[in-house]
């Protein structure tokens, strides 16, 4: 097995990279209302040193990578960093987490750089919805975007999508009609009370409900053997080509078998997603720190992981927007 282990034996072989804060959207659950402070050109970390920390954590095991901010492609020269990570040999997965309003100018670049493949952020396939909760009019670059990467072979899109009730809950089964007619592979994830959006919050629909109201298109039956690495559990209607996911931060959390550092787009290392701990990298890397120095705080950042998150004892980390933390 590669990978080495958090002090919970469990692997740690992924490490999900912000590249930037920057959002070209402001959907309504990521975004504080009040906006966000941003980090200045010069605290954020260069492609140089994402590929240092990222050739330091390969040699202790790390193999998968995703791509996250903020919005990635907003970030210029975005391919010559997944170049740089391609050309690491024991960095086997290469993915990129998007909102795929920018997709379509950079899918085929993206692919020859050597990205595998593409999650996509949509909760609504409505124009004017796009507009309220999104922030943005882009939903036809995202819809174009979706096609272009596949037609490239950024395979499989996956399409994730927050749900929201009374915002875009009614949705659901034209989603999930996508995975029938369409072919798309579509995972519904629970809100999190993250951003300003309160542990409370009359928005969230768990993902027993999601689950019910779809069986009106019929059955879900189990994808056997299971398939993806990652949180979701995955089903497929009868002759769907596509399949249906479930991601369940706050009903039932999953990390019991969460394999993943956080690379925030300032150059800290973050254990967690939902805890506020995180060590520097950037600074004692621009002190002349050695791979060596580099990869003992690789290993103290894996360390450090928390057995799980408290979500549902009400506890949400307020030290920084998931932009910046990367989502
Ligand atoms: N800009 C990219 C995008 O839109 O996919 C990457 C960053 S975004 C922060 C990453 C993911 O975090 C998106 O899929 C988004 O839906 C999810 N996300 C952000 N806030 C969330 C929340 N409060 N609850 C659940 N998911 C959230």
């Amino acid at each position: 097995m590669t990978g080495f282990s958090d002090s919970f034996q469990r692997p740690i072989n992924y490490l999900r990279i912000s590249v930037t804060d920057r959002c070209n959207l402001r959907c309504i659950y990521c975004m504080p209302a009040g906006g966000v402070g941003l980090v200045s050109h010069d605290d954020i970390i260069s492609y140089e040193e994402i590929y240092t920390i990222v050739q330091a954590a390969a040699e202790l095991g790390i193999s998968k990578i995703r791509i996250t901010g903020g919005e990635p492609l907003v970030r210029l020269g975005l391919s010559e960093l997944i170049g740089m990570l391609a050309s690491i040999d024991t960095i086997d997965d290469i993915s990129l987490t998007t909102n795929g309003t920018l997709l379509a100018g950079y899918a085929a670049e993206l692919k020859s750089a050597g990205l595998h493949r593409i999650n996509l952020s949509l909760d609504t396939l409505k124009p004017d919805r796009f507009e309220s909760i999104i922030h943005g009019d882009k939903l036809s670059d995202v819809l174009e975007g979706i096609e272009v990467a596949k037609s490239v072979g950024l395979n499989p899109v996956k399409i994730n999508t927050v749900v929201m009730s009374g915002i875009n809950d009614d949705e659901l089964l034209d989603f999930a009609n996508k995975t029938i007619g369409d072919g798309w592979h579509v995972r519904f994830i629970e809100l999190m009370p993250v951003a300003g959006v309160g542990t409370q919050t009359p928005l969230f629909v768990p993902v027993s409900d999601i689950r019910k109201r779809l069986e009106l298109l019929g059955e879900l039956q189990p994808c056997l053997p299971s398939v993806g690495n990652g949180p979701a559990r995955y089903f497929r209607f009868p002759q769907a080509e596509g399949t249906v996911g479930f991601i369940t931060p706050v009903s039932e959390h999953f990390c019991v078998c969460c394999n993943r550092l956080r690379l925030t787009a300032d150059g800290k290392l973050r254990p967690c997603l939902l805890a506020e701990d995180e060590i520097d990298l950037k600074k004692p890397m621009r002190n002349g720190m050695s791979a060596v120095g580099l990869k003992k705080l690789i290993e103290e950042a894996a360390a450090r992981k928390p057995l799980r998150h408290h979500l549902a004892e009400g506890y949400v980390p307020k030290d920084r927007p998931f932009s910046q933390v990367g989502g």
